[in-house]
């Protein structure tokens, strides 16, 4: 049994960063950013107005002061004509400032008859002015790498970037064994369970910006998990789930011998999910995680986030974990580290008592795995434990 840092550095050894590919920016959005972009011109590209009103010269603005309207600045049509003395141009939100004007007087400040307008209201102290390249300057960075957001997205349509070159989304594999399984929808015997822990791991990985295939179930015999294996073909990882014990049934780790994997390790000093096999398997990572539900989620949270992140070249989550005060006692831990299915209520955490590794019902209630090093002491209320958020 190894240590769970000890597997997670393995594990990150297995896979590497992926190539390079361009797609629209419309399709963006979740994707790693790979090269650093510079914004091809400023924004504003000319001094805008912030809001419709009249532009005049600073230095004339005062409550009863007269201007002659000499046109109309509107977004998207600017007026050609230069300000002078005494003058202001109608001026609408986005419009360049003309010429000769530094200042935009509200409409509500102003009445108007005719070509005259007189300031009734004491302006403000903004001058209503948006600076050209107030927002960016032509050539200013989005570094790389990122997971873009919906805001990267606007950012880099602003600086006039169509396509965007981005990691290609990692492959993965999701096998599923066991008699006892049916996919959901399915038509279960009395003895059988709807596999779960593959849908539950598809939505993790392609959250976190892979792209997750689900095989059909293999049945608990090397035939079915052959053939599966085959189907896994071209993956960046597969992940098996379950047959990974040492029990009559459990032929994942023969199978995959078979088969020609190097294996990089098998079982972690961890609760849940100490039966975890890790090597490569004909060109791809292969991982194997337990069966049972929890497991297989706090595995996928715990070490292959970390390898997709990887492969998408961003920077793996860090070993510091945040921080948070107990609001219920703890009682001394075993001799591996325990992620204790948890949940953060108003700045406070607690673990749910039942941390049976089955219960799907019980993670669905938390929101935090809270991380007890092996042979952690008992703990009090009030104590600052560490937590990994889900
Ligand atoms: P195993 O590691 O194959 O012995 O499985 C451990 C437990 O997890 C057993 O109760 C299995 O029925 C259950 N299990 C295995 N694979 C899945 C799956 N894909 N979905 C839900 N439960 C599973
Ligand atoms: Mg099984």
């Amino acid at each position: 049994m190894i240590p769970v840092s000890e597997a997670r550095e393995t594990l990150l050894r297995l896979v590497s960063v992926l190539e390079v590919e361009e797609v629209p920016l419309a399709e963006a959005a979740g994707r790693c950013l790979a090269l650093d972009l510079k914004a091809k011109r400023d924004q504003p590209p000319f001094s805008a107005s912030a809001m419709d009103g009249y532009a005049v010269k600073a230095a004339e603005v005062e409550r009863h002061a007269m201007f002659q309207v000499i046109g109309e600045a509107a977004a998207g049509h600017a007026f050609e004509g230069k300000l002078g003395a005494g003058q202001a141009v109608r001026i609408f939100t986005g419009a360049p400032v003309p010429e000769g004007a530094d200042f935009v007087v509200i409409q509500e400040d102003v009445t108007r008859k005719d070509n005259l307008i007189t300031i009734t209201e004491t302006p403000g102290t903004s001058s209503n002015i948006r600076p050209r390249g107030g927002d960016f300057l032509d050539g200013q960075t989005v570094t790389a790498p990122r997971a873009l957001s919906s805001s990267d997205v606007a950012l880099l349509a602003a600086m006039n970037i169509p396509k965007v070159p981005v990691r290609r989304r990692p492959e993965i594999a999701l096998i599923s064994t066991g008699d006892e399984l049916v996919m959901p929808g399915g038509a279960p015997g009395p003895d059988q369970i709807i596999a779960s822990n593959t849908f539950g791991l598809k939505a993790m990985f392609e959250a976190a910006g892979a792209k997750a295939r689900i095989l059909p179930i293999a049945k608990d015999n090397a035939p079915a998990l052959r053939t599966a294996f085959s189907l896994a073909q071209g993956a960046d990882l597969v992940v098996t789930i379950g047959g990974a014990s040492v029990g009559d049934h459990d032929l994942v780790a023969p199978v995959a011998s078979e088969l020609g994997m190097e294996r990089a390790f098998y079982k972690v000093a961890m609760r849940p999910g100490k039966p975890l096999m890790a090597g490569r398997l004909n060109g791809m990572a292969m991982v194997g995680l337990p069966g049972n539900p929890v497991s297989a989620m706090v595995c996928g949270q715990i070490f292959l986030i970390p390898m997709i992140q990887c492969m998408l070249g961003l920077e793996t989550e860090s070993d510091a974990l945040a921080l948070a005060p107990l609001s219920q006692p703890l009682a001394e831990n075993g001799p591996r580290e325990h992620y204790m299915r948890a949940k953060i209520e108003n700045g406070e955490i607690f673990a749910h008592n039942n941390q049976d590794s089955s219960l799907l019902s019980v993670l669905a209630q938390s929101n935090a795995l809270l991380v007890r090093p092996p042979h952690d002491s008992a703990r009090e209320v009030g104590e600052m434990v560490p937590y990994v958020p889900i």
